[in-house]
């Protein structure tokens, strides 16, 4: 598939930061974009999925729905991310099957991967080892979601492939500070500061982790590319290449908000895994770079995050 041109493309989850990165990056694509709303349709419910794909029949589907969450709302809800990611993975590929889609993008994450994986993950290091224990109910069902798009690639012949980017961050992202990722957390935490004078603000963990991050708009751009140009069994990492520590992290973020006051380490938080860096050398080589910059991201996010609250007091 080269061209999007004339097709009719279904973004799951359009709501989310990734699913409203895909359709506004799919505006520039002259296709068809379908989206339907959480009232119109519960993905966790087979038989609303299956009917409503019958009876809008898309011809490409980008799967960036799930239930998703930081380190905190991931241990605490481990039911509801594994029930809940497991039955919009399977809903959404069978349906999408059975209703001929012609293409189809299966969205996973970094955290798919063992928790003591080699640096740079491969896509080879997957199944090779224990996950970590804070996300492993999401990483199991993101797991049965690359399967699923192998095995009907493998029994049917469809052209089904997955891509595992790393952590996001960007317009549309989750500020709430018990289930948000820790990018958006940061922000909030220290705009809040900075704008009632507090002195400090706390940040989980030791501070030594490392995580890897990328704009939301990177990983649209490289779904699109993916969708249009490749044709795999194997899933495709999505990363920026760009690592920090959460405690560096801290301190880039409270330059781009303005915040000047003390970051304390709460250390009674989990750190998670320890580092987690994914290796993109195949879709380097496929030809896609990520394009924005760790700091300019910030300011972007930052920039989102204001006219977000904004539009939310108004
Ligand atoms: P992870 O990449 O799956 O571990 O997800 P997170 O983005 O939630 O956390 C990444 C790292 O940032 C972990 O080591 C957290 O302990 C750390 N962190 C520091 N402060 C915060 C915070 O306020 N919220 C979150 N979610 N994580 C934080």
């Amino acid at each position: 598939m080269a061209d999007l041109s004339g097709k009719r493309v279904w973004v799951s989850g359009h709501r989310g930061m990734v699913g409203s990165a895909l359709v506004r990056r799919l505006a520039s694509e002259n296709c068809e974009v379908l989206v339907a709303d959480r009232a119109t349709l519960d993905l966790r419910d087979s038989g609303a999925v299956r009917r409503w794909v019958q009876e809008n029949r898309p011809d490409v589907a980008l799967v960036s729905a799930a239930k998703v969450g930081g380190i905190l709302a991931n241990d605490s809800y481990p039911a509801d991310f594994i029930y809940d990611n497991l039955a919009i993975s399977t809903n959404i590929i069978h349906s999408c099957f059975e209703g001929g889609v012609e293409k189809l993008l299966y969205l996973g994450s970094s955290c798919i991967y063992p928790r003591l994986a080699p640096q740079p993950i491969p896509e080879s290091a997957l199944l090779t080892g224990p996950l970590e224990p804070t996300n492993e109910w999401y990483a199991i069902a993101k797991i049965a979601g690359i399967k699923l798009c192998q095995a009907y690639r493998k029994q049917h012949g469809a052209d089904y492939i997955s891509a595992m980017p790393t952590n996001l961050y960007g317009p549309g992202d989750n500020y709430d500070l018990n289930s948000s990722h820790v990018m958006p957390a940061l922000i909030r935490k220290m705009y809040e500061a900075k704008r009632s004078g507090a002195s400090s603000v706390e940040v989980w963990g030791s501070g030594k982790p490392l995580r890897e991050f990328m704009y939301v708009d990177d990983l649209a751009d490289a779904c699109i590319f993916l969708t249009k140009s490749y044709s795999g069994y194997e899933h495709v990492n999505v990363g920026s290449g760009q690592e920090i520590s959460i405690g560096e992290l801290a301190l880039l973020v409270a330059k781009v908000v303005g915040f000047e006051g003390e970051i304390r380490q709460d250390a009674s938080k989990p750190d998670g895994t320890p580092r987690k860096l994914l290796d993109t050398s195949k879709l380097q080589g496929l030809g896609w770079t990520a394009k924005h910059g760790l700091e300019e991201g910030i300011a972007l996010a930052f920039e989102a995050f204001l006219s977000e609250s904004a539009a939310k007091a108004a």
